[in-house]
C-alpha cells in the first residue's frame, strides 16, 4: 500500500498527507511549500515503511 506524502524542510521527515492542507500529525504543508502547481509534484506515493514521521503512522493505525 502507498500513501500520498511530503517532506518537511525543517526536519526531513516524510508525512502522510491527510488532505489539501494538512498532514495526518497535523502540519499545514502548505506553510512549509509554495501553493502553485509545482507543489502537486511534491506529493510523492511511496510505501508505509518509508514513513518517517512517527506521528503520522500512529494516526493513520489508530483509524483502522
Ligand atoms: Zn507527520
Amino acid at each position: 500500500m502507498t500513501f500520498p506524502t511530503v517532506v518537511s524542510k525543517q526536519d526531513h521527515l516524510i508525512h502522510i498527507v491527510k488532505n489539501q492542507r494538512k498532514t495526518e500529525c497535523g502540519i499545514t504543508y502548505h506553510h512549509f511549500t509554495i501553493v502553485n502547481r509545482s507543489d502537486l509534484k511534491r506529493i510523492k506515493f511511496i510505501r508505509e515503511d518509508s514513513i518517517t514521521c512517527a506521528t503520522c503512522l500512529q494516526h493513520y493505525l489508530n483509524q483502522k
